[in-house]
């Protein structure tokens, strides 16, 4: 039995068909198989663009969430509020004397 001759899709090399790879359609370099997996990939998201906007979006999500999980920080929101829970009257203190220097400031500038 004589091996099947094939036309590289990627780079157009004459290549040989080996034994069950009969539906192989690059020459086998690296390269080729890359760019035809890549290839295969664009295709198939051509055809189906609803499913990889979702496929894309978990995708998206979970690289935001390991990203957040390496963090591994509170949100500043929540740092802020554990500090004001902890802090309760210096808070409000720090706050009385914002608001106070906040009203003087302002009254500064309407003098002026
Ligand atoms: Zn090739």
């Amino acid at each position: 039995m004589k091996n099947q001759m094939k036309k590289c899709l990627i780079c157009g090399k004459i290549f040989e068909v080996r034994g069950k790879a009969y539906n192989k359609v690059t020459c086998g370099k690296i390269k080729c198989r890359k760019e035809n997996s890549l290839l295969n990939k664009m295709y198939w998201i051509g055809r189906n663009p609803d499913y990889y906007k979702e496929y894309s979006q978990i995708v998206l999500e979970s690289s935001i969430n390991k990203k957040l999980k390496v963090s591994n920080k509170p949100k500043k929101k929540d740092a802020i509020k554990n500090w004001k829970a902890l802090n309760h009257e210096k808070w409000k203190e720090y706050m009385r004397n914002y608001m106070r220097e906040l009203r003087a400031s302002e009254k500064k500038k309407k003098s002026v």
